[in-house]
């Protein structure tokens, strides 16, 4: 089995560092990625920091899931990419592509429980105790989970898109943002970013709040009409009933009904930022008048996940980033509790070696 350098968390609270870690030899379906950059997450560090109660982490965990790379060898029965190809790995690696959510292009809902998400999943393929994901040199994927980057796009640049870019865009296209409606993004962080960008480019009239008075200039560039500072009630009970759509990213527990309350007749709030202890339960009433909605939403399916690459090759849509040598990693991740970038961190995996 071949071995590639990575960057390892070995327990939930010491720094990460490089490691070797082994990755499976060729299959007939695989391929074989060079990686060039990688995305940092604030699902990375939730998990190398073992912050999920419901998905425990498994050490050493090598996280990453905004991967961008070039194919570097196929296996025999590829014919979906070829050698020296621009290519991504999102979150997932790998489902029972049978169920009818794996039919429907949901694999990330897989009826059979057997998502293998990209990191800290168990590895069907025994070459590790758990897949290892994109803080890493190389990685080897089924053909199925490889997506195609439009030449357009800069790489660098494109890495965000694999997450952050895909969790803002299914929900986004799921409860139908164009225009006419009145969509609100809260926080500004990774996923925040590109809910702008996207619930913009859609046509809806797209409103951001924030708790950081110093991102209201950068979030109007990024393309919102109107700009909330969430810790201000006159500006919140400005919007009162009048939202179709909410999609909430941020990382940690708050209140719910200060945004369900903004909610129109029938509108949604869209749970996806993924913090470590719970919301505290909002109040009944604001649900029941008038007839809103909380839901959930997680990544989005390979097929929409090619479709949004695609979405972003056409309307010139790639991540606002700061690109970082690995060896900054753990100051980067000490910045993302801070809520401290503009707007996602993304590794030059070169820098590893
Ligand atoms: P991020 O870059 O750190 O952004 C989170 C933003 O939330 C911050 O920039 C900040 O925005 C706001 N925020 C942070 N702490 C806050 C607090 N205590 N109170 C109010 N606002 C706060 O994180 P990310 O990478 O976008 O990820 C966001 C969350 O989504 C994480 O929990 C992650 O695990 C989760 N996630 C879920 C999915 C999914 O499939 N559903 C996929 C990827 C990530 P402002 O400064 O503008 O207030
Ligand atoms: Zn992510």
């Amino acid at each position: 089995m071949p071995q590639v350098l990575a960057l390892a968390a070995p327990n939930a609270t010491a720094p990460l560092a490089r490691a070797f870690i082994p990755r499976r030899d060729l299959k007939p379906d695989d391929v074989e990625i060079d990686i060039l950059y990688c995305g940092i997450c604030h699902s990375d560090l939730h998990t190398a920091r073992n912050e999920w109660a419901v998905w425990p982490t498994t050490y050493p965990c090598v996280p990453g899931h905004e991967i961008v790379g070039r194919v570097s060898r196929v296996g025999s029965a590829v014919n979906s990419h070829k050698v020296g190809d621009p290519v991504a790995v999102g979150c997932m690696v790998d489902s029972c592509q049978t169920c009818e959510s794996c039919r429907m292009g949901l694999e990330q809902y897989c009826d059979n429980g057997q998502t293998i998400f990209t990191y800290n999943s168990p590895d069907p393929h025994g070459t590790a105790p758990t897949t290892y994901g994109g803080y890493s040199q190389a990685i080897t994927v089924h053909q199925k989970f490889v997506l195609r980057v439009p030449p357009n796009l800069d790489l660098a640049a494109t890495a965000p898109l694999l997450c952050a870019g895909i969790t803002l865009y299914s929900p986004l296209r799921h409860w139908n943002a164009g225009p006419g409606k009145k969509v609100g993004i809260v926080g500004l962080g990774g996923l925040g970013h590109m809910g702008v960008k996207f619930s913009a480019a859609m046509g809806a009239h797209t409103v951001l709040f924030t708790t950081s008075e110093n991102k209201i200039a950068d979030a109007k560039r990024l393309g919102a009409d109107q700009v909330v500072l969430s810790k201000n009630r006159a500006q919140m009970l400005a919007h009162n009933r009048s939202f179709d759509l909410i999609i909430d990213t941020v990382s940690a527990a708050h209140n719910l009904d200060n945004y369900l309350s903004l909610l129109r007749r029938d509108g949604t709030l869209v749970l996806v930022g993924a913090p470590d202890t719970p919301h505290p339960s909002p109040t009944v009433f604001n649900l029941l008048i008038p007839r809103r909605s909380i839901a959930g939403s997680g990544i989005g399916g390979i097929a929409e996940t090619q479709q949004m690459l695609d979405f972003c090759a056409r309307k010139n849509i790639v991540s606002d980033i700061e690109l970082i040598r690995t060896d900054q990693i753990n100051e980067a991740y000490d910045r993302l509790v801070k809520a401290d970038v503009k707007y996602r961190f993304v590794m030059d995996m070169k820098t590893l070696n």
